[in-house]
Order: C-alpha cells, then structure tokens, then sequence
C-alpha cells in the first residue's frame, strides 16, 4: 500500500480550521433563525473538518481496496455473484423511472405500473404458477411473507397446521422464517449425496405439516430427482411445497417450479436477475403463488382495469402490507430489462452456460479437492477440506483467506451446513474459461503451500484477521470525538 494513503478515519484526518472550497454566498445561508431555540445545539457538531482533495482521497483509496464483481473474480456460492450490466444502470436513471414518487396518484405513473404488472406475469410464467407479489425486499422477507400466506390460506380453510418441515442443507433463513411466521421449524435429514432422505422425510409428514420448504437444486448444486413424488406425498396430506429460489439461476426457462410440484417461491431478483448487491444490500424478493394462494397475498396488488393500471388494497383475506409501497423499484426495474433484453431462450441459455461453467471449473478441480454430492452439479458445486484439516491443520477459511492474496474473492466457506469445512463455488455464466483455468490453477497452488502461510493469510491487504465476531458482540455505532 502506498504511505499516502491513510487508513485513518475521517475525524483522525481533521485538522481545525480546515475547510472545503466556498462560494462566496452560497452556503452562508444561517438556517438556524428559522429552528426553535430549544432545538439548537449548544456547540457546533464536531463534524471533521478537511479539504476538499482530502476527502476525494479518502473515498476514492477506500473504495479501491474492495472486491467487487467489477474488479475480481467472485465465486461466492448460492449468492450468484454474476455481471451487473451497465446498460441497466443507465436505463434505471432515466427520469421516467428515477423521477417517480411513490405517493403519486396511479393516473400519472401508468408506465411504471405497467411495468411492474408485466414483471409480476414474467415471473409467474418462469415460475409456472399464477400471480405475483413484487413487495418483499430480499430472498428471507419473501419466505416470511410467503409463510404468512400459508398461514393465513390455513386459517381461512379452518386448519390447524403448526409444523415447516426444512431440509438439513437449507439455508439459515428458513428456518428463521418459518419460526418468525409462527411455525415449528423441522428439520428433515439429507442422504450421504446430498438428496432428501426420504425414510426420515416420510416418518416426519403428517397432517401437522402445514409447509415443505426445499431449495431445488439444493445448496450443493444437485437437483433433487425425486422432487415430483415428494411435491405429491405433501399435497396428499393437505400440506404446501415452498420452493427458495435462491438457485433458479440453473433452471431459468428450463425447468418451472410449478410444474415440478411448488406451490409457492420467492426469487432473488439481485441474485438471478443481476441486481448490483453485496454488503447486505439492496435485495428484491418477490414471490410466486398458486392460484388458490392468490387472495392472500400482499396490498396493494398492481391490477389492470378497463384499460387502466390501478393500485388495488380492497382485498379481505390479504395479509396486508410487507413493506412501504410497492418493492425495491431500482432492483425490480433492472431484473425487468435482463428479463426483457434476453427472452425465453436467452434466459434457457443463461442457465445452460452457469451449469456449464460450474462443471467446467469443478472437472478442472477434480482429483485435487474432495467434492461432497455426486458429480451431476448444476450451477454450483461444493468442495469439502476436511480431510486437509485434519492432516496439515489448515481450514477451509485459511484458504478462503489466501485467495485473497491472489486477487479472488473467497467462495461460500461452512455453507451449507451438512458439508464439513466447506468450500461451495458458484462461477456464474458471465466468467470466460481463462478466468476458470486461472482460478483453478491458483486454488491448486495454495493447497501446495506451506500451511503457515495459509493460517496467517491474507498477507497483501490491509486488514488481515478480524475478529470475526467481535463486530455484532460489540457494535460501536457512532463516533464519539475528543
Ligand atoms: C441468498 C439466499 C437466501 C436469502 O436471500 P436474501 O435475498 O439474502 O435474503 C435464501 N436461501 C438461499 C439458498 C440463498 O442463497
């Protein structure tokens, strides 16, 4: 790192007296008449205080020292780390979309509406099901709001149903939605090659069972082959199948979720239908239900009348709103224009090429990492380091960390749960072969070396080792100066 660039914070940067450029008059305006008294602050706020070429610096250092899908590789598995098209980005800021308020009466936003009620049709028709909800904010908000439909589809039916039932290699927000929606969460275990275990699948279905949740393909890439006759065996005791759809990004315009036995899924439209994302935000999870599931969904549905969009909330059964207004627009928006510029077969093709991607990268590391599941993957596969863990001490997140040293974002490390010091690597259908091949290579090379430079990696970045932990035991949210 070169020395001029500061890993300080802005208000160790400060210097008193230091100052912006100002135009005369422009920014004198003393607002501070027009605020009660006994709203002032007593001082002035201790604000840094810097110039102008030093807060340019600042930022443009700091944001030159991440790893993003722009700058690195990024096989992060389950996440779909894939190419965010500029072309959206400049779509999404015409003034026709960017200008709109939400509050505005439906009259004056009919293009917009039209929009979002054509996204809501794409959806449900590669999901194979009926209609759409665009609301939810992320892949979890859509499981929980999904589960309060079923809940509130049960209630209306006068059913008693207390129980999810959720396969051992899902993922972490399952659960966690299926408890927030007032179910017992029920584990149900997978076989050595990764599929539901149906023996235990079987012993823990009965008519308790209001939801089956199942990721298909599931975290390690597989696709579960007896999906149809498990979709069949819930609904034959009165149950749902919720369908994450985390992994749709391998079955995009080839296999509909609705044909094989869901009743129900949410998309990550970040994820499958590259909305920019990473660092926790900003998601879309929108969900796709059967027609029987419809009048529960939430208000205000996008409703087309007598030629005219409206935003319709007189809907009794609906669960009622998720959110404020009508979903992460900005994401929505670029999910509808790769919908829209790639089509019915671009879309097949789009999930062709990840599945080929995938195994490429996999065949090029086969033989030199353990893999977990059979060799059938489709857009993501998963390497398990257990057998390097045990004999030269070195963890799936030592290696994770060293390929930071070479300029690769980490894939997925202990996800998914089942599958001990795992390594799950999802290339996404954007990466070129050469990309692959260097990657592989070099993943090979650091299993190679010796392990003390793996546990003490990364050696090349300014921060090493945090403490892993230490940030969500012993949050510090605000800066207190002097
Ligand atoms: C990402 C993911 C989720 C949660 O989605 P968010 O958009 O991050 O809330 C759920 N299930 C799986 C398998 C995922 O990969």
């Amino acid at each position: 790192m070169n020395k001029n660039q500061s890993t300080g914070l802005l208000f160790e940067l400060s210097r008193a007296g230091r100052r912006c450029h100002q135009i005369d008059g422009v920014l004198r305006n003393d607002a501070s008449h027009a605020i009660p008294q006994r709203f002032l602050a007593d001082a002035p706020v201790p604000l840094p205080e810097l110039g102008e070429l030093d807060i340019v610096r600042h930022y443009t250092n700091l944001s030159s020292r991440n790893m993003a899908i722009d700058t690195h590789f990024y096989p992060l598995g389950s996440c779909t780390m894939k190419y965010n098209p500029k072309r959206h980005e400049r779509m999404v800021s015409d003034h026709h979309f960017a200008d709109l308020h939400p509050l505005q009466p439906a009259s004056t936003c009919q293009g917009m509406l039209s929009v979002l009620h054509e996204m809501e049709m794409m959806l449900a028709e590669i999901a194979g099901l009926h209609a759409c909800s665009l609301q939810p904010s992320a892949g979890a908000q859509g499981e929980l709001t999904a589960l309060l439909v079923a809940a509130a589809y049960f209630r209306h039916r006068g059913e008693h149903r207390t129980k999810v039932l959720i396969p051992d290699s899902a993922h972490g927000t399952n659960p966690a939605s299926a408890v927030l929606a007032g179910f017992e969460a029920v584990t149900v275990k997978s076989t050595p090659d990764g599929m539901v275990d149906i023996e235990d699948f079987t012993r823990k279905l009965d008519d308790s069972i209001a939801v089956f949740m199942i990721t298909n393909p599931n975290t390690l890439g597989l696709f579960e082959g007896q999906i149809t006759r498990i979709a069949d065996m819930v609904h034959a005791r009165g149950g749902l199948v919720y369908l994450d759809g985390a992994n749709m990004n391998a079955i995009l315009g080839i296999a509909r979720p609705g044909d094989f036995g869901a009743d129900m899924m949410h998309y990550n439209v970040h994820k499958t239908f590259t909305g920019p994302h990473g660092a926790g935000g900003p998601g879309s999870g929108p969900i796709a239900v059967r027609s029987m599931l419809e009048p529960f969904l939430p208000v205000p549905r996008v409703v087309k009348r007598d030629g005219h969009y409206i935003l319709a909330d007189e809907r009794p059964l609906s669960i009622g709103r998720v959110r404020s207004f009508h979903g992460n627009i900005g994401v929505l928006l670029r999910g509808y224009f790769y919908i829209r510029t790639l089509g019915p077969e671009g879309l097949a093709n789009v999930s062709r090429h990840a599945v080929l991607n995938a195994r490429y990268l996999r065949s090029l590391l086969l033989g030199k990492l353990d893999m977990a599941g059979s060799d059938n993957c489709l857009h993501e596969f998963v390497a398990s380091l257990k057998n390097l863990r045990r004999e030269r001490r070195v963890s799936a997140m030592d290696v994770a960390k060293r390929l930071l040293d070479y300029g690769y974002h980490a894939p997925t490390v202990y996800f998914p749960l089942v599958v001990p010091e795992a390594l799950m690597m999802e290339p996404t259908e954007t990466e070129g072969p050469e990309t692959l091949e260097a990657f592989a290579e070099t993943l090979i090379k650091i299993l190679g070396e010796d392990p003390e430079m793996l546990r003490t990696a990364p050696h090349t970045l300014s921060i090493s080792r945090p403490d892993e932990v230490k940030a969500t035991k012993e949050p510090v949210l605000r800066w207190i100066a002097g």
